[in-house]
């Protein structure tokens, strides 16, 4: 969990791959309905666009569909959902959790990093032209998708999801930590950094990370 630029994406990618973990990322999800134009993108486009929450039954309707698949015999990490207390309901009564990321970032430092953010229209690969730039500018490194802005990182709608952010997704940062699930981790340092002190906090390996090419 965390506030938008936070890093929940990268984090969860990272430990995903190493830990042999499904990521599911909710708001990808979405993301790919809607470029697709699914009957269900069609449906939350609007929502998203502006920066506000999509309605849950929709959403516990795409969770519990993804978890259906049950291909995480060695367990999932989900990021961008439990989003609202009802959510954080709905999660709590059909799974079991092991723990919950919460990364922490003031929000004076996400307007910075949610302006400098791409996104690859071909396979969905994060960028941020502050820490995390692509090879050749515009251009993905992993496919040669074209990279572009995500349709809600705007002003308005980083206003919009941020305060969405402060008043229904913080209570259940409270809810999960009365049951003592939560690691708070400071995510201003850098994606390495951040890496390693989650898997500090949680009692994992430290990460290897892969030497550049
Ligand atoms: P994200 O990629 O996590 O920033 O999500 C992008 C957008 O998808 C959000 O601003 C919401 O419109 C929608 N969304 C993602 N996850 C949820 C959720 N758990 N509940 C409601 N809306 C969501």
């Amino acid at each position: 969990m965390g506030v938008q630029g936070s890093g929940k994406g990268t984090q969860a990618g990272l430990l995903a791959a190493d830990l042999d973990l499904v990521h599911i990322a909710v708001g990808d999800i979405l993301r790919w309905n809607v470029q697709n134009h699914t009957k269900l993108g069609a449906q939350v486009r609007r929502t998203m666009a502006a920066g506000l929450l999509v309605g849950d039954d929709l959403v516990d309707g795409v969770v519990s569909d993804r978890l259906g698949q049950h291909d995480w015999n060695y367990g999932f990490i989900i990021d961008g959902f439990p989003r609202n207390e009802r959510q954080a309901e709905f999660f709590l009564e059909s799974y079991d959790i092991d723990g919950v990321i919460h990364l922490d970032l003031p929000d004076s430092e996400v307007h910075r990093r949610v302006m400098a953010r791409r996104l690859c229209s071909g396979c969905g690969m994060d960028y941020n032209l502050i820490a995390n730039s692509p090879k050749t500018a515009g251009q993905c490194d992993a496919c040669g998708g074209e990279l572009v802005t995500r349709e809600d990182d705007t002003e308005q709608a980083l206003a919009v999801r941020l305060s969405e952010y402060h008043e229904k997704t913080n209570p259940v940062l409270d809810i999960f930590r009365r049951k003592e699930y939560v690691v708070t981790i400071d995510a201003r340092p850098d994606r390495e950094a951040i890496q390693q002190e989650i898997r500090r906090r949680l009692h994992l390996p430290p990460d290897q990370p892969v030497p550049h090419a």
